[in-house]
């Protein structure tokens, strides 16, 4: 039985692409990056091919980005406080994010986040796109020191929700992160893409019917006792692995 669901961040519970997309034209008019013969359009194709898909620490980028563009070195700390200072408060929520995690409460399952990044970016992206409610744990990879795909960082999360580890669902849009819970085979696991994100947010609808179903169940699955027909304890019967039921 799923008792809490932990969600990536970016690209799941909040629109990376939306706010990024919104951002950086209003940095780059800030910053008067044309009078330095930037093009607005590349500015915003260097900054996404450099960033490769939130991997590359902010921090890092910009000086990049600044010598790519042979602009003055000051720049990129500058740029990167404007990033620090303004990106976070614009994020928007992905498309049915905050009705899937009232879902997910009204069924009595606990909703947490474990996400790559700085805390003083994450958490105010979080508030700004109003998923602060209904949010039973927050886990930032800044924080704490670790960083998916480790399995650590997940394991710190389940331990503060105080619940075992094959009780719990984590749901991203970055493949190495399934691949890690995927070998742990402990872990449930499914991939979002944000291309497909009706289908992903469908696929965790079904996943909280599933709940709903099993709390209405007169005798939980987890007490049910698996009787042959002389009384003695068959095996228990197969459950195909929430990562692998329907898509
Ligand atoms: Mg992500």
């Amino acid at each position: 039985m799923i008792r809490a669901v932990l969600f990536d961040l970016d690209e799941t519970l909040i629109d990376k692409t939306a706010t990024v997309l919104t951002f950086l034209p209003l940095q780059y008019q800030r910053f008067r990056l044309g009078e330095h013969g930037v093009d607005e359009q590349r500015y915003i194709a260097e900054f996404l091919q450099l960033e490769k898909a939130g991997l590359v620490r902010k921090r890092d980028l910009y000086p990049r980005l600044v010598e790519t563009f042979g602009l003055p070195g000051e720049l990129a700390e500058a740029l990167f406080r404007d990033f620090e200072t303004v990106y976070p408060g614009m994020a928007v929520p992905m498309s049915g994010a905050k009705q899937t995690i009232s879902a997910l409460k009204q069924y009595g399952v606990l909703v947490g986040v474990v996400s790559n990044g700085e805390g003083n970016v994450q958490r105010p992206k979080i508030a700004a796109a109003g998923l602060n409610e209904g949010l039973d744990l927050v886990v930032i990879s800044g924080d704490i020191g670790l960083r998916k795909p480790e399995r650590e960082i997940f394991e710190l999360a389940v331990g503060r929700l105080h619940l075992p580890v094959d009780s719990c669902l984590f749901v991203g849009d970055n493949p190495r992160g399934r691949y890690c819970w995927s070998r742990e085979r402990r872990y449930a696991c499914r991939l979002f893409r944000p291309e497909k994100r009706l289908a992903g947010f469908a696929a965790l609808a079904a996943v909280s019917n599933r709940v709903a179903a099993a709390a209405d169940s007169p005798c939980p699955r987890s007490e049910r006792t698996h009787r042959g027909l002389d009384g003695d304890e068959a095996p228990a019967p197969k459950v195909t692995p929430m990562h692998l039921a329907a898509a």
